[in-house]
């Protein structure tokens, strides 16, 4: 689904054909949009779309343009519209702009100040308008972010690097509009790259910042596909996963339920990957699997009870145009040999290549040589390594079976490769783990290796 976190669509600009605004919206599949306030009369208007439409949100506030001359009661006014409504989820558009404003600094800052406070004291997190006033902005932004309890959205994100690193490092979301599809819009698409999968938001902004293929145009939600595309290819990501990533997000940025569904199969980029176990004889300290995460690239891969074989064979009639199946999750797939043995069989069958990203230890933890049953249905195997020898091993992962793990895991490797399954040993590029060192170990070992992306599966 595309979600449109920032779109105005309380603005007269649509007051002739609002209605036909919505259906393209939903023909061009936007399912959720979020529309923000930007004084007091457009946020009410804001709120009494989202109470009519079930797929639209609102935000209230006043933005820095019309930070003066506001009524004495104006926090009140919007205190009172924020708690009006279940459908308002956060407080927005709020900010500085110091891009020819014709309001004071002060008085901008003034007005972002007072709507932090609110949102601190309704429990909402803010959007958060920035033009020209970068420093500033994350100045104010971590003296008022309480040891980064502050939840925020930079919307139509243009700022520097620093903006961006800033805004990671306080945990805020990072939201991008049409203005990414611009040519000169290099540092927007170097923050496109930059932040990770769990903080970045799509939007348009609508009616302003149309992408560049109807630059000039009136602007509207239906035209999210182009810079959702221009995110996916900054990203070297597909749109699907985008499309999957931001809907997340937003649910998780503005305090909506997320509906848990069971993810037996789920695909990343161009490849399907299979979730067949979450459990694992090795308690390694970087896997996000010890600190109770199991979410990857915007998939839930923590599993209830484990699915039979034949429901995932028959998931895979959802993902026809995949070419590749991979074995990887939070879990050991060897610890469900048999299970591991039918889907591949099956993958098999489709004409599918089959991966399997392994810890090594399936010999093991079955009790038996298991490479001469992996023969025809695994093409690939990448067997996690991360060591150059038994003890570091050893002190990395926590191996339920001891010291002796490396050398299975050794073992494993070699028996796989002389049975004619391709193997790299792995090692994941994060702070304890010495690449190098374990890049000479393959070596040694006449094995080919990669290291690989840390929080990254596959
Ligand atoms: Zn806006």
């Amino acid at each position: 689904m595309l979600v449109d976190s920032h779109c105005h669509l309380d603005s007269p600009d649509f007051d002739a054909d609002r209605a036909a605004v919505l259906e393209r919206a939903r023909a061009a599949g936007v399912g959720l949009m979020l529309n923000p306030g930007a004084d007091l009369a457009t946020s009410r208007r804001a709120v009494e779309l989202a109470d009519g439409h079930p797929e639209i949100y609102a935000a209230v506030g006043v933005s820095p343009h019309e930070a003066e001359d506001l009524p004495k009661s104006w926090l009140d006014q919007l205190r009172a519209l924020a708690e009006s409504s279940d459908k308002v989820v956060a407080i927005g558009e709020i900010g500085l702009d110091l891009f020819r404003s014709k309001v004071p600094q002060k008085a901008q800052e003034e007005v972002f100040i007072a709507q932090i406070g609110l949102a601190w004291e309704l429990d909402l997190p803010i959007i958060v308008h920035c033009r020209q006033a970068d420093d500033r902005v994350l100045e104010l932004l971590q003296e008022h972010s309480s040891e980064g309890r502050l939840r925020a959205v930079m919307h139509c994100f243009s700022g520097d690097e620093k903006l961006v690193r800033g805004s990671l490092a306080l945990g805020f979301y990072i939201s991008f509009a049409g203005s990414l599809t611009y040519p000169k819009a290099r540092p927007t698409r170097r923050a496109a790259e930059l932040a990770p999968d769990d903080r970045i938001l799509v939007e348009t902004d609508a009616p302003y910042l149309p992408p560049q293929s109807v630059r000039g145009k009136r602007c509207e939600p239906a035209m999210i596909a182009e810079t959702v595309e221009k995110l996916s290819a900054a990203r070297g990501a597909t749109r699907r996963d985008i499309e999957r990533i931001t809907e997340r997000n937003f649910h998780l940025a503005f305090g909506l339920p997320i509906i848990k569904r069971e993810q037996l199969l789920y695909p990343i980029g161009e490849t399907l990957y299979v979730n067949l176990t979450n459990r694992c004889p090795n308690s390694c300290g970087f896997c996000p699997r010890q600190h109770g995460r199991f979410v990857h690239s915007g998939h839930d891969l923590q599993l209830g009870r484990e699915a039979e074989p034949a429901a995932y064979v028959q998931a895979m009639a959802g993902f026809e145009d995949f070419r590749e199946l991979v074995f990887c999750g939070f879990g050991e797939p060897t610890a469900r040999l048999e299970a591991l043995k039918e889907i591949a069989r099956a993958a098999k069958a489709r004409g599918m290549a089959v991966r399997l990203d392994t810890n090594g230890l399936g010999s093991v933890l079955n009790a038996r040589n298991i490479v001469p049953e992996l023969r025809g249905l695994v093409d690939e195997a990448w067997v996690s390594l991360n060591a150059p020898d038994a003890r570091v091993y050893q002190r990395l992962t926590r191996s339920e079976f001891g010291e002796s793990a490396y050398g299975s895991v050794v073992e494993f490797a070699r028996k796989a490769q002389a049975a004619g399954i391709k193997v790299t040993v792995t090692a994941v590029n994060c702070p304890g783990i010495d690449i190098q060192a374990c890049l000479k170990a393959a070596k040694r070992l006449g094995l080919e290796f990669r290291s690989r992306k840390y929080k990254k599966l596959g």
